[in-house]
């Protein structure tokens, strides 16, 4: 099949930089996803790929061919992107058949394939009408049929299932992977969603202002985030990131709540790996919403809050916690946790929090790349 190697990529419009310095390989078979926010350059980078633009430097090379020259057709890749484009005076079936009947192949075996693709991406009964009288979303299925039929090297898909309801979102999106594992293809798949990367994945490029911020499984990007802002996007309930303040207390290295007398007691492995790293001193420190226990006694070693909103969503609650006040703006500092729905507080009670030290992130405030 194909291996996709990006070398050194810089595309500029005018002044605008869509994609910087972007070095990425995606094996042979493998499912990449380009995940960040809106204007992160993901579209671009996928149509530097597919040949629709052309980088300003660097290399693009498919199974160590560079490609830069090669127009889109000569690059064997299918491609569907969220604005689709249909043979308006075509049905269903023969849109779907196109790239087929252009490379004449035989017709039982297009009836086959178009049939196969029309059961999974429910069209089966449409078929036979035309584009005009079809919704957004059955339109959208129709452009990805028409690239799932093929069986090219590359899929590159750029959010498409943008305009499909919530439950066939999730009916397509376990069937393009179930296919794409069937037919092996190495495949991008473009989105802002974060819960359809990390399901779709074999592993996610998280971009951010045109640069690769991360690449690594779902699991890596998410539980071992290399900067700030991997780690801010990444997760629902978002990851909670406070102001802390790294002093020296009696020749041990100490972590405070910025502005606040609020001390956040390290583990001896946290200490000895901070030891090492002694010239940060402003620092973001990151943990995520349910890896903070709590509790209504202060045993241990506890930080205390106060409950200031409960949303309880059935399967857990959402706790929005007061740990303190900033001392110059009188600002609460606020932090989420997660906790079983049993979990009963009043607004206002001060409960207790237990963080766990092998889930809590540090990030240096002026690089925002993570300590550890
Ligand atoms: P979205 O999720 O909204 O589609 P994206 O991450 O795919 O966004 P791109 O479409 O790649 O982002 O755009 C990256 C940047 O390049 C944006 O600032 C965009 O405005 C700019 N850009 C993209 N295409 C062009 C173009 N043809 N001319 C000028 N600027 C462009």
């Amino acid at each position: 099949m194909a291996h996709i190697k990006l070398q050194n990529i810089i595309k500029r419009f005018g002044d605008v930089v869509a994609v910087k310095d972007f070095n990425l390989e995606v094996e042979d078979k493998e499912f990449v996803v380009f995940l960040g926010p809106s204007g992160c350059g993901k579209t671009t980078t996928l149509r530097l790929i597919a040949g629709l633009e052309h980088p300003d430097e660097g290399e693009i090379l498919i199974d160590g061919h560079l490609v830069n020259g090669l127009s889109p057709a000569d690059r064997d890749i299918a491609f569907v992107f969220q604005f689709y484009a249909l043979y308006p005076h075509l049905s269903v079936y023969d849109n779907i058949a196109f790239p087929l009947k252009a490379v004449k192949v035989e017709k039982p075996e297009i009836e086959e394939r178009v049939k196969k693709v029309a059961e999974i991406l429910q069209l089966t009964d449409i078929l036979n009408r035309k584009p005009s009288v079809l919704s957004g979303g059955e339109m959208q299925r129709v452009a990805l049929g028409r690239a799932m039929v093929r069986q090219p090297k590359v899929y590159l898909l750029d959010e498409p299932m943008a305009n499909l309801d919530a439950k066939l979102r999730i009916d397509t999106r376990a069937e393009i992977k179930r296919l794409q594992h069937e037919i092996g293809a190495t495949t991008i798949f473009v989105t802002h969603d974060q819960v359809e990367a990390m399901s779709l994945a074999d592993r996610i490029a998280v971009i951010h202002q045109g640069v690769l911020q991360q690449i690594g499984t779902p699991h890596e990007v998410y539980n071992k985030p290399k900067s700030l802002f991997v780690a801010g996007f990444m997760g629902m309930p978002a990851m909670n990131l406070l102001d802390v303040e790294l002093t020296s207390r009696e020749g041990k290295p100490a972590l405070y709540l910025s502005h606040t007398d609020v001390q956040l007691e390290l583990s001896p492995w946290q200490q000895s790996n901070l030891n090492a790293n002694s010239q940060h001193n402003d620092c973001i420190l990151g943990i995520r919403p349910e890896h903070i226990t709590a509790s209504r006694e202060s045993v241990g070693r506890k930080i205390a809050a106060d409950v200031h909103l409960i949303e309880p969503l059935g399967s857990v609650n959402i706790l929005d916690l007061m740990l303190g006040t900033h001392q110059k703006t009188q600002e609460p500092i606020l932090l989420r946790v997660r906790t079983h729905p049993t979990f009963n507080a009043d607004i206002g009670e001060t409960i207790w929090l237990d963080f766990d030290d092998d889930q809590m992130h540090l990030f240096d405030s002026g690089t925002e790349q993570a300590i550890w």
